[in-house]
C-alpha cells in the first residue's frame, strides 16, 4: 500500500463483486436502510451516455418500489444533469465535489431519514465511498456498469484507488 493508503483507509459497508444490478435489496432492506444516493457516471449509467441500459432500468425500478432514491454527481453539466433527471424521473444533483458532504446531507433532508439509513452506492472509493461515510451513511462500492467498455488507462487507475479499500 502507498503512502496515500497508509492515511485513508476506506472500509465500504458493501463491497459488491459486481455492478450495481449485482445489489441485493434484500439485504439493504432488512439492515434498515430506507433511502438509495446512486453515483452516476460509470455507476448507473456510462459516462456522456445519457441513456440508462435496460438491465439496470429494471434494477432502478425494483428498487423504487422499495427506496426512496436520488443521484448525486460530480458532473458539472447542467443540461446533461437536467437531461439525466428526466430520463430517470428522479432527483438527480450535479457538481456535488464528492467527498464533500454537503448534496449528501442536502438529499438526507429531502428524505426525511437519518444517515445510518441511507447508502450511497458508488464505483469511487475516494469520491463516493469516502464521502458517504463521512456523511455518515452506510456505502456500497460496486465496479462500473458491466455493459461499459472502458480503455485500459482508466482500468488502471481504478485498480490503483481500489488499494484505498479494506473489506
Ligand atoms: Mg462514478
Amino acid at each position: 500500500m502507498n503512502i496515500l493508503g497508509y492515511m485513508v483507509v476506506l472500509r465500504p459497508t458493501y463491497l459488491i463483486d459486481g455492478d450495481v444490478t449485482d445489489i441485493d435489496l434484500d439485504t439493504l432492506a432488512r439492515d434498515g436502510i430506507k433511502g438509495i444516493i446512486f453515483d452516476l457516471d460509470s455507476t448507473i449509467m456510462a459516462p456522456r451516455s445519457g441513456r440508462i441500459t435496460a438491465e439496470a432500468a429494471t434494477w432502478l425500478e425494483l428498487a423504487r418500489n422499495r427506496f426512496q432514491l436520488a443521484v448525486v454527481s460530480n458532473n458539472k453539466s447542467d443540461p446533461y444533469i437536467k437531461q439525466v433527471q428526466e430520463h430517470l424521473n428522479m432527483t438527480v444533483l450535479g457538481r456535488a465535489a464528492k467527498p464533500s458532504t454537503k448534496l449528501f446531507l442536502q438529499v438526507l433532508e429531502m428524505f426525511q431519514l437519518r444517515a445510518d439509513q441511507v447508502a450511497v452506492v458508488g464505483d469511487r472509493p475516494l469520491t463516493d465511498v469516502w464521502g458517504g461515510q463521512r456523511a455518515g451513511m452506510k456505502t456500497v462500492l460496486v465496479l462500473p456498469l458491466k455493459t461499459m467498455n472502458e480503455p485500459a488507462w482508466i482500468l488502471f487507475f481504478r485498480k490503483l484507488e481500489r488499494c484505498f479499500i479494506k473489506s
